[in-house]
């Protein structure tokens, strides 16, 4: 159910969603796990490292600093986009935070604010720490941006869970301010497009296909007869096999055309004049119902 995934499979589901995945040596056992519980996870936290361009924020989220040790999440999200993963199990990156909270997120609820710190939140959550200043003004990137889109879409999808367990830092402990510089209800919505829960249109109904419709007898179509509609004439004969196929198309309704109208005659009377064993004259009925036979479904 909630069973955390196992290491392996979390870089599997990062990699499945399209993101470009570093490896520190050693991250599938680097965690916290001798210092309390892991799992079950509920959500995916997100978070700012609040440093700059020139600090190496993968450094400090494997290695923690003094009074906090590391690993400080699972995966450093950089401006580039790229996913660096320094950690696997219980790390120090969600702290204590509010009951209600971890409440709405196991059920998949709109968040209450956050005024209590008495739930670990090590224990529940998977984490990604994004390199940013956090003082609102330093720009995330798009890239910056899609990869926190999609590194949460990738968890909430083999945990089957919708958008709404992915929460910020600031949503789960009080006091704490990142990310900031983009809202993460907005984050929320860009998660649940690229899982596609939102309604999907309704799917356009299959057209059902028209009924076939002979075209209108010819006038002036009679054997003996010089007129351009012999040549229709013609084709559906030898589209229904009742004349060669070899028969030059020609305007003139003559004896092979005649005959070939007799041949269709002998295999469906029904359109035979009455009384004759003979009959070369094509009439209207005859006519659709040849069309029908070549033409129709
Ligand atoms: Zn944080």
């Amino acid at each position: 159910m909630s069973t955390p995934m196992s290491a392996a499979r979390f870089l599997q589901a990062l990699r499945n969603e399209g993101l470009t995945v570093v490896t520190t040596p050693g991250w599938e056992t680097r965690n916290r796990n001798h210092k309390g519980p892991w799992g079950p996870v509920h959500g995916v936290m997100v978070h700012a490292t609040v440093t700059g361009p020139k600090v190496d924020g993968v450094r400090i989220c494997r290695d923690g600093y003094e009074g906090l040790p590391g690993p400080l999440c699972h995966g450093v999200i950089r401006r580039d986009g790229s996913v660096h993963l320094v950690g696997y199990g219980r790390t120090n990156h969600a702290g204590s935070g509010d009951p209600d909270v971890l409440r709405a997120v196991i059920n998949e609820k709109p968040l209450p604010a956050d005024n209590e710190a008495t739930t670990d939140g090590n224990r529940h959550f998977y984490g990604f720490e994004c390199e940013n200043l956090n003082d609102g003004k330093d720009p995330w990137t798009p890239a910056q941006l899609e990869a926190i889109e999609k590194a949460a879409a990738a968890l909430c999808r083999v945990h089957g869970w919708d958008e709404r367990p992915v929460i910020g830092h600031l949503e789960w402990q009080p006091g704490k301010s990142d990310p900031r510089g983009f809202t993460m209800p907005a984050m929320r919505d860009r998660v649940a497009d690229r899982l596609g829960d939102k309604p999907k249109p309704a799917p356009k109904p299959t057209p059902t296909p028209k009924p076939y419709v002979p075209p209108v007898f010819p006038a002036g179509l009679a054997p003996g007869r010089t007129t351009p509609s012999a040549r229709a004439l013609q084709r559906v004969l030898k589209a229904t096999g009742f004349m060669p196929k070899a028969t030059p198309e020609a305007d003139n309704y003559g004896p092979v055309t005649e005959a070939s109208v007799n041949r269709f005659h002998a295999a469906h009377p029904q359109y035979r004049a009455a009384g004759k064993t003979y009959d070369p004259n094509i009439g209207p009925r005859g006519w659709a119902y040849l069309h029908r036979l070549a033409y129709g479904r």
